[in-house]
């Protein structure tokens, strides 16, 4: 069955431009759908062209590789969209919707539960695919329930609840299974006194900003913390701030973060993974796991 090219799609992205770390190749086929409606028509589109389709959030925890992606990348960023229920604690948002708003019309709506959040540069769907957390917090402890559909199946719309989502730390079923998320339920404590939580919501952005490098390209944590142990401890403690291969550069600020000095590759910043992990092994007979999820062959 022959199903029209949607209007939305583009040849050729440059995916640099829809990651944090601002490194990536191009995508052969791309859009930005404006509603879930769209998004199911794109892969509608790719599954009769016979295309892979992946979805990408805000591209804060994605390293994309150099040479690009063949098939169809959507970004989810323009899905947004959401509805809080003050009296119940009951948010229902898009996929796309950005997860520090998020926490800041919630935390003005007296709710309390997402104050831990609101330094999260991704959204929504992202956040339940990785079970996005901080600060004591994560969105495990938060979400009710996601919708979601099978790229090859996009007609038909299904709910998971909480319990069928196989959270652990930083880790969902999601991550296993090609669904996509469209939107997501979360349940929040209802009655707070706003001002409170919105103050504890700045705090935490506060301490953030203060001791991470903000105001560089970066994705966040690059290592899973191997438990009982802080992967930015065991790096910072081999003396590894500030080692660099080419524009990839150990965040002298956070050892945990690899930031984007200037130019980097994909395949740079993937070297310098390589060259940590190799370092903590030999010191600590640790192997670090990265939180970072890669797409494409770097
Ligand atoms: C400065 C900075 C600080 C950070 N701090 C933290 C932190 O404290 N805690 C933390 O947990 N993370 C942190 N991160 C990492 C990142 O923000 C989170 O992992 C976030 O949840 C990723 O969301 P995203 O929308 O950017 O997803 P993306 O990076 O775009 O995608 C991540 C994964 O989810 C998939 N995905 C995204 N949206 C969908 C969807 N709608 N349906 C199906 N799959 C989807 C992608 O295919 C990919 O596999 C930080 C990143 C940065 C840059």
């Amino acid at each position: 069955m022959s199903v029209p090219a949607p209007a939305a799609l583009r040849r050729s992205v440059a995916l640099a431009d829809y990651t944090t770390w601002r490194v990536g190749g191009p995508a052969q086929w791309f859009a930005e759908p404006e509603s879930s409606a769209e998004l199911q028509a794109l892969l509608q589109w790719a599954r009769a062209e016979g295309l892979a389709a992946r979805v990408i959030g805000a591209g804060s925890n994605l390293l994309v590789s150099d040479a690009g992606l063949e098939g169809l990348t959507l970004c989810n960023r323009r899905l947004q969209g959401s509805r809080i229920e003050a009296s119940s604690g009951l948010i229902e948002a898009e996929a796309g919707e950005p997860i520090p708003s998020l926490a800041r019309r919630a935390a003005r709506a007296g709710l309390s539960g997402l104050e831990w959040a609101v330094g999260i540069p991704g959204t929504v769907g992202g956040a339940a695919v990785m079970n996005a957390g901080a600060q004591g917090g994560c969105t495990a402890e938060v979400l009710e329930s996601v919708t979601v559909i099978e790229p090859g199946r996009p007609e038909q719309p299904f709910t998971l609840s909480n319990s069928e989502l196989a959270f652990a730390y930083r880790h969902s079923r999601l991550q296993q299974e090609e669904l996509v998320v469209l939107s997501a339920r979360f349940r929040l404590q209802a009655g707070h006194d706003p001002a409170e939580v919105s103050g504890r919501t700045s705090a935490n952005l506060h301490s953030r900003t203060s001791s991470q490098p903000y105001q560089q390209p970066s994705c966040g944590s690059v290592f899973r913390n191997p438990e009982p142990h802080k992967a930015g401890q065991l790096i910072e403690g081999l003396g590894l701030k500030g080692l660099s291969i080419g524009g990839a550069q150990v965040s002298p600020i956070h050892a945990n973060f690899i930031v984007n000095s200037g130019g980097a590759t994909a395949s740079e910043i993937d070297q310098l993974i390589a060259l940590v992990q190799q370092r903590v092994q030999a010191a600590h007979g640790i192997r670090l796991h990265t939180e970072v999820k890669r797409l494409g062959t770097t």
